[in-house]
């Protein structure tokens, strides 16, 4: 993996977390962003080398809805950038991990992505994501 790519937060509500985060980073959100197969919308944030990634859901049952309903607003997710997201994903579930998804999905802010169950990662939601090529 080559570094932390972005962290995923879940939010109730992009409109005021968009300004929060501003001030908070002293940087201006770049982009939001809806990814229609996980109903959410997306905001993104750049820090250094690292992005945060704000997540609000589109329907009252949608993963990220659910999550905060369980656990409340907050960290949802890390997401590790990797150069071959087919290669790391037989890797890890040589390893034991669990995948979430067997195929590489498209995901926000023109990615691939894979997620690995929490249940084999400590409890942390891990995301596996490769850049498009334009
Ligand atoms: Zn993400």
């Amino acid at each position: 993996m080559q570094k932390i790519e972005h962290i995923g937060i879940a939010v109730k509500d992009l409109s005021a977390s968009i300004p929060l985060f501003e001030k908070l980073l002293n940087t201006a959100c770049y982009k939001t962003e809806i990814v229609e197969s996980e109903k959410v919308k997306t905001a993104f944030f750049e820090s250094g080398e690292s992005k945060v990634e704000l997540l609000e859901s589109m329907n009252d049952d949608g993963v990220i809805a659910r999550y905060i309903e369980k656990k409340g607003e907050g960290m949802h997710h890390i997401a590790f950038a990797v150069e071959n997201i087919e290669a790391e994903m037989q890797r890890l579930s040589g390893e034991g991990f669990q995948l979430l998804n067997t195929t590489p999905k498209i995901g926000a802010d023109n990615k691939l992505v894979c997620f690995l169950h929490p249940k084999n990662t400590n409890g942390v939601l891990i995301e596996l994501c490769q850049e498009i090529e334009n």
